[in-house]
């Protein structure tokens, strides 16, 4: 009788940035069924809901750490990336997903809303696959995953900041794809739709009833939905794609 593993990531590494809740959590812990060990990275103010994700992780078989570091913050990057490899070994999977919404009209959207957006969303990608990248590149494997957004590929009224660094996150995501192709190393991202967490769970009823309205599968997606095309992605299961920006979205997008 053939009994299929399904701890298909067992032995690897993965870093999830922004992973204290919502879909970073979700991520996380798919990762840790499949047999990954995980290190939690968000905000030093989430510890206490990363601290359960850390739990759940480890309740999954899986070892995990609590990296309480702003994606932001460049030495605090180095810093983070060094400790996880000290404490689990070399990262070869990383998904950039910390992400933050400051929406309004562009013509009243301030500088500084503009500023913490593209720096969160695209900086902190840029500068945790920069130092992630040289240990993947040195063993050549890995696989990164960006969280992106439908938002980043159709715009969005009232969301200008979030929109062009979703989009900026589709052009880093195919822009790194080809640059570590060479050394084996696949770069995708998701772009999910309406998804069910508390960055969306404050929106207006109207816009929640209208965002449901234009997706053809009339249903808020789960976190799990998002979990599962980025367990895809990072999985040798995903071996010959990159460069891709799989939409997770009930065909909103469409
Ligand atoms: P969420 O607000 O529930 O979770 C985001 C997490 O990122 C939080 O735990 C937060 O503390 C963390 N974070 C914020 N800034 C950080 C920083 N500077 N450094 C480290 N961590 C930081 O949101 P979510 O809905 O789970 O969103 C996760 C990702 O998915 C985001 O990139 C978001 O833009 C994207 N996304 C969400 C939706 C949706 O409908 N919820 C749709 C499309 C894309």
């Amino acid at each position: 009788m053939i009994v299929e593993d399904d701890k298909v990531l067992r032995g690897r590494v993965a870093l999830v940035t922004g992973a204290g809740r919502g879909i970073g959590r979700a991520i996380a812990l798919r990762l840790a069924e499949m047999g990954a060990d995980v290190a939690i990275n968000d905000l030093p103010t989430a510890e206490s809901y990363a601290l359960e994700v850390v739990e759940a992780v480890q309740s999954k078989g899986g070892q995990a750490t609590f990296e309480p570091t702003d994606v932001c913050d460049e030495d605090a990057v180095r810093e983070m990336i060094g400790a996880v490899e000290r404490a689990l070994g070399p990262i070869s999977m990383l998904v950039n997903n910390a992400g933050i919404t400051r929406d309004g009209m562009f013509l009243r959207m301030s500088k500084q809303d503009w500023d913490a957006v593209l720096n969160v969303n695209l900086g902190g990608a840029f500068l945790v696959s920069k130092v992630a990248a040289r240990g993947m590149m040195k063993r050549r494997f890995g696989a990164i995953v960006n969280v992106s957004s439908v938002s980043g590929l159709r715009g969005n009224a009232g969301q200008a900041n979030y929109a062009a660094a979703k989009a900026g996150l589709v052009g880093l995501t195919k822009s790194l794809a080809r640059e570590l192709a060479p050394r084996n190393i696949r770069v995708n991202a998701v772009a999910p739709g309406f998804i069910a967490t508390e960055m969306t769970i404050g929106l207006p009823e109207a816009v929640k009833g209208a965002i449901l309205a234009d997706t053809p599968l009339s249903r808020p997606g789960m976190p799990s939905d998002v979990a599962d095309a980025v367990a895809f992605l990072l999985s040798d299961a995903a071996s010959y794609v990159t460069g891709v920006v799989l939409p997770v979205d009930g065909g909103l997008g469409m």
